[in-house]
């Protein structure tokens, strides 16, 4: 079994879990099977990816094939951008619901602090390829996001893509009603966060890395960039394991009490990606993992660069 990490809702989220962000509608169901059957109990996905409905067809073969209950699954989904407006919260999630077939979710993530005009452009930009915004306070649309809470929609809500000022303007809120339980970041040894994490772990808050393998097929890479999986410092350190460079990557998460969430499509990858509990990561390996750390962020949001609540204009 995946060990999980309590969260402040008194939930157990198991601490590594399955990417779905361009996990193709037509194989994202078997790797979803593949998952569940090889151990995962915890599936990430969003609105965004538009996979949702294979995604629950996945979820509900193994719940057919008696493999898993409901129950004991972790299910994340996340409010994208153009839902941001208080009047669309509970719509949006009452979509992924209908399209993953569930009852609730474990845990609904606002995708981003930045509010984008609603319609049916999900990236809706303006002449100079920005993000048109649709004026929203993302505290507003936390308040309905606690609501989906009290409704039973959802069993916790966190955030994602946040600096630590927009956490801290959620927790001081006036009349908050529920902190946030997760904050979802990029995180990997070239852009290793150890201020945000801390920060949240001091404030109760779990923190979920994404692209811990530096997300190495997202359609803007630079041809000529050095892949975390090539990484001369990570293949040395995954050979004295005998072990493969992803799974040192994602080993590096554990050992820092950060949830994970590698992607794959790939049945022996999928495996892969959870056979980490057999190995620890010494001090001097974390050392060096850490010592890799250049602030190399891959989803940089340029697009919302100049939108009031753009995340990435402060130190962390
Ligand atoms: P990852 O770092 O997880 O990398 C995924 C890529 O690595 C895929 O191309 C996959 O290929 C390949 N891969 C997987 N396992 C291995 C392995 N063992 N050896 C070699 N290659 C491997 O990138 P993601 O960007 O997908 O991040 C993970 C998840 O985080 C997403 O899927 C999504 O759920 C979430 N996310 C959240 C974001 C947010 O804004 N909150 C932003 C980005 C991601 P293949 O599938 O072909 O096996």
């Amino acid at each position: 079994m995946i060990p999980a990490l309590k969260l402040n809702n008194g939930a157990d989220m198991p601490i590594v879990g399955l990417g779905t962000w361009r996990a193709e509608p037509g194989e994202v169901t078997e790797a979803i099977k593949v998952a569940i059957s090889a151990g995962y109990r915890h599936i990430d996905g969003a609105f965004v990816y538009l996979n949702e409905k294979e995604v629950g067809a996945g979820i509900h073969a193994m719940i057919e094939q008696g493999v898993i209950k409901r129950e004991d699954l972790f299910v994340v989904s996340k409010l994208w951008n153009t839902f941001h407006l208080p009047s669309l919260v509970r719509e949006a999630c009452e979509k992924t619901l209908s399209d993953l077939k569930l009852d609730y979710l474990d845990l609904y993530l606002m995708h981003s602090p930045v509010g984008a005009k609603p319609g049916d452009e999900l990236l809706p930009l303006d002449e100079n390829e920005q993000m048109i915004s649709d004026g929203s306070s993302f505290l507003d649309t936390w308040e309905k996001m606690e609501e989906l809470v009290d409704a039973g929609l959802v069993k916790a809500i966190g955030i994602s893509n946040f600096k630590r000022d927009q956490i801290e303007s959620i927790l001081n809120k006036p009349g908050l009603k529920y902190k946030p339980s997760n904050h979802q970041i990029e995180c990997h040894p070239y852009l290793s966060q150890e201020k945000l994490i801390n920060y949240c772990h001091s404030k109760g808050i779990s923190v979920t890395a994404y692209s811990p393998l530096g997300s190495p097929t997202r359609p803007w890479a630079p041809k000529d960039q050095v892949s975390l999986l090539d990484d001369p410092v990570i293949k040395a350190i995954a050979k004295k394991h005998n072990k493969t460079s992803a799974q040192v990557l994602i080993r590096f998460h554990i050992e820092r009490n950060v949830i994970v969430i590698p992607k794959s499509s790939t049945p022996s990858r999928i495996k892969e990606n959870i056979q980490i509990f057999d190995f620890k990561l010494s001090d001097e390996d974390m050392k060096s993992l850490l010592s890799l750390n250049k602030n190399q962020r891959e989803f940089a949001m340029h697009f919302a660069s100049k939108h009031k609540d753009f995340p990435y204009d402060a130190e962390y």
